[in-house]
């Protein structure tokens, strides 16, 4: 049998220093880390940018089918995904979490392990949090601090007409990665039967193990490219460019026929009776950056394959768009758009 260690043997400090023994300094501006009333943090100059999040079980995730590494992995990336979207390099985080008496100690180790290989991985130090027990379900709580140099800092609101619309990577897998593991749970539930994930290793990787796209503020840097505006797609790609276009008052044109889609994902939509655009369009949890360029970046942009040009800004009146792959106009809304019009 697995080795179970309860909590309670080591008690609230011996826990925080057990999971904590290994943590490594990585950044200068970590002045005081863990062991004190708060972490000390230099800012060199430089700007701060800071997100949280909070992930409860059942809510944000299943642990019947998300193994507890991957969950400290995903929790850790998708809040250094927020710093990012705001063009700035994340350099510490603050991680606070909330169990009960379900869990031992090999189970939180798990845990962490995912984030501390999530840690290395980005260059981030983990330098404080709290650690409380709870009557039910796992809580997690991470607050991520970056720097950016003074203003460089992207909002949701410096699009203006004309520019490109960007987004990284490939869209919609993650989205069908959560549909095969809910219908695998249903089925386990309902007849005993061991999940079949045959095949299906890129859109469950998309939903289980995402990563922050690091790389590509990499490039902005490298190209001198600063985005007029920008977020990191978590509830979905129109859900998400329609904040952009409301704040930053502009309509936009997208093209059906640009989305970035893997092969997987669209084989795996079609078997499920899915639209694969819908897919793209619609599911979250991507983590990919949408982002917009004056159209003098256009060379610059082409030349990062990571990178798709998906449309463009326009003025507001004109509303917000999707041209299919068959050239009608259709009105995007947050779910996808809306079949009806133009009828
Ligand atoms: P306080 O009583 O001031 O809240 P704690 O005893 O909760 O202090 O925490 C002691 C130190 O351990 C602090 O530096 C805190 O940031 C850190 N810490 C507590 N829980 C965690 C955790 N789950 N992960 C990482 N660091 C933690
Ligand atoms: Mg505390």
């Amino acid at each position: 049998m697995e080795e179970r260690t309860e909590i309670a043997s080591l008690g609230e400090f011996g826990l925080i220093d057990h999971l904590t023994a290994n943590n490594e300094i990585r950044n200068s501006s970590t002045i005081l880390s863990i062991g004190d009333d708060a972490a000390v943090i230099d800012h060199f100059g430089r700007q701060t940018v800071i997100s949280t999040d909070l992930l409860l079980e059942g809510i944000h995730f299943d642990l019947s089918y998300t193994p507890l590494k991957h969950l400290g992995y995903k929790a850790v990336v998708v809040n250094l995904s927020d710093i990012y979207a705001m063009n700035a390099i994340p350099t510490q985080i603050v991680l606070s979490i909330g169990f009960s008496n379900r869990f031992s100690v090999e189970a939180l180790d798990e845990f962490y392990e995912g984030v501390y290989t999530a840690c290395d991985k980005y260059n981030v130090d983990l330098v404080g949090g709290d650690t409380s027990t709870s009557l039910r379900g796992f809580v997690i709580s991470i607050t991520a601090i970056g720097e950016v140099e003074p203003d460089s800092f992207v909002k949701r609101s410096g699009a203006k007409p004309n520019d490109l619309i960007c987004v990284s990577g490939e869209l919609g897998g993650s989205f069908l990665g959560l549909t095969i593991l809910e219908r695998e749970k249903k089925i386990f539930e309902e007849t005993g039967s061991q999940p079949d994930l045959e095949g299906q290793a890129y859109n469950v990787g998309r939903l289980l193990k995402p990563e922050a796209r690091k790389d590509i503020i990499e490039y902005f840097a490298e190209a001198e490219i600063i985005p007029t505006s920008m977020l990191d797609i978590s509830d979905g790609l129109s859900s998400d460019l329609l904040h952009i276009c409301k704040q930053s008052n502009t309509g936009c044109v997208l093209y059906e026929d640009k989305l970035p889609m893997n092969d997987d994902m669209k084989d795996f939509a079609y078997k499920l009776q899915l639209d694969p655009t819908a897919c793209a369009l619609s599911g979250g949890e991507d983590y990919e950056l949408l982002f917009t360029v004056p159209q003098s970046d256009y060379e610059k942009i082409r030349l990062n394959p990571g990178i798709s040009i998906i449309g463009y800004m326009t003025e507001f009146a004109e509303g917000k768009n999707i041209i299919t792959r068959g050239g009608n106009k259709h009105e995007l809304v947050a779910q996808g758009w809306n079949h009806a019009k133009n009828k």
